[in-house]
Order: C-alpha cells, then structure tokens, then sequence
C-alpha cells in the first residue's frame, strides 16, 4: 500500500510539475516593467513618444523582452549602459513591432564601440554592420545617438542596421524564418529595382545615393525614410510605401497624423 501510495504521489506530482512547464513555455513570465526603461523611451525615442498610451505598454513589453534576449557586448568601453540597451532595443522594436513574434532571434549579440571602428577586413572605418555568420550586430554608439538627434532626416543608423537585419533573419533557418510575406516581398523587388535604376543613372531621387549600392541597402535606407520621412515617401513612391506598410504590418503616416492632433 504504501509504495502504491508513494506511485500516486510521485505521478501526481510530476503531472503538475508538466502542467506548470508547459505553462511556462507557452506563456512567458511576466515580468514587471523596470521603471527607467519607461524614462529613457520618453526622453529619447520619437516613435515611443507618439504611440498612443496603450500602444506604449506593448512597446516597453517588447523592448524588456528584446533586451533579455540579447548579450550586449562593450567594445573599446568599460560597460554598455542601461540606456545604451534600451535606446538599441527600441530601434528594433520599432522596426518589428507590427511583426509581434520577431526578435530578431538569430543576432543574439550586439557590440557597441563608443565611436567608428576600424575593420582589419574592410581596411575601413565603419559606423555599424551586421554579421550573420556570427548572429552579431556592431553599433558605433555616437552615430546611433546622431541619427536618434533628428527624428526627420532619414539618417538612423539603429534603423538601418536593424532593417539589414529584419531582411538577413526572415532568410536564415530558424524559427522566426519566413515570417515576411513572399508575395509583398516580390512586389517590393520589382517596384525596388526600378528605383535603383533610376539612383545608378544618377536621376535625382528621394533616397540618398547611398541606396543604389545594392538591394540591401535600399531597403535599409528605404526604412530610414519609411519612419522619418513618411508624408514624402508616400508622396513620391506611393506604391513602395503602402509595400512596405504591408511588409511591416504598420503605418508610420498614422502615429504622424496622431501626433499632429495631439
Ligand atoms: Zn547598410
């Protein structure tokens, strides 16, 4: 009797002890916001700022998340700071956060140089990168703070790199792969191609010329202006515009129309 007894336990135990763990794998624990993630967002970050209040709590929520996922790694400094992760966290967040399962998974580790660095590859001095070899994104932080100075110049570099890496995670086998939708994703090769002509013919054109080096760089740079320059972009290149609104699953013109009413 009392080994049967012991069994029933045992087996009801574990029993819970399973129902707790799939719990936990479905549902991740909620864990309360930190307070000074909020204060950095509100004092930094445009995007957060026009976001309606309820918007704003899935935006802290996510940047939490992005930020536990993440290993930030100090190059050249002592230590990356609180607001460093935050503000690079939001960069991401903003550029997925119609995407609401995308971390960016793949690039578990960020390295931020307090200024340009110098790559013993490219011979060069870089502002940022993204390597998907080693699931790394590299960030000058002095140019992440000036592209984050003037929410309307279309220079961000936290945009740009993060956008380089949106395109190389939707391609890599993992479980975040494919999650932008093949259709748009042609349509927007077709309508980006004939832009880049255009750029490499050296017709004037709203993007920088930068964006004509290749695909990849047109879609960062077209993120850029996609946040930026919204009211132009969808003036000149309507039908980029509304792809990329599709391929993000969000509309930058919106949160700039609530902010002119508010
Ligand atoms: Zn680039």
């Amino acid at each position: 009797m009392h080994i049967g007894f012991g069994v029933f336990f045992l087996c009801a135990g574990s029993v819970g002890l399973i129902l707790w763990y799939l719990k936990s794998k479905s549902e991740p624990a909620v864990i309360p916001l930190n307070p000074a993630y909020r204060k950095i967002l509100q004092k930094n970050c445009t995007y957060y700022r026009q976001l309606p209040s309820a918007r704003k709590s899935a935006f802290e929520r996510k940047v939490q998340r992005f930020i536990m996922l993440k290993r930030f790694v100090p190059r050249q400094l002592t230590h990356v700071t609180v607001e460093m992760k935050v503000l690079i966290s939001a960069a991401a967040v903003q550029l997925t956060f119609g995407l609401p399962n995308v971390y960016l998974r793949h690039f578990r580790t960020i390295l931020v140089y307090p200024d340009t660095y110098y790559s013993t590859i490219s011979r060069k001095y870089h502002k940022g990168e993204v390597n998907p070899a080693w699931g790394i994104i590299v960030l000058s932080w002095r140019n992440f703070v000036e592209g984050l100075a003037n929410p309307n110049d279309s220079i961000n570099l936290g945009l740009h790199e993060m956008a380089h890496a949106l395109r190389l995670e939707n391609m890599i086998r993992n479980a975040e792969h494919g999650f932008l939708n093949e259709k748009l994703m042609s349509r927007w090769e077709i309508l980006s191609l004939r832009e880049l002509s255009k750029i490499r013919k050296g017709e004037n054109h709203f993007f920088r010329d930068y964006a004509g080096a290749d695909e990849e760089e047109f879609f960062a740079i077209a993120v850029e202006n996609f946040f930026e320059r919204p009211v132009e972009f969808q003036e000149q290149m309507p039908d980029l515009y509304r792809v990329l609104c599709q391929i993000l699953n969000q509309d930058p013109l919106l949160l700039y129309s609530h902010r002119k009413a508010s």
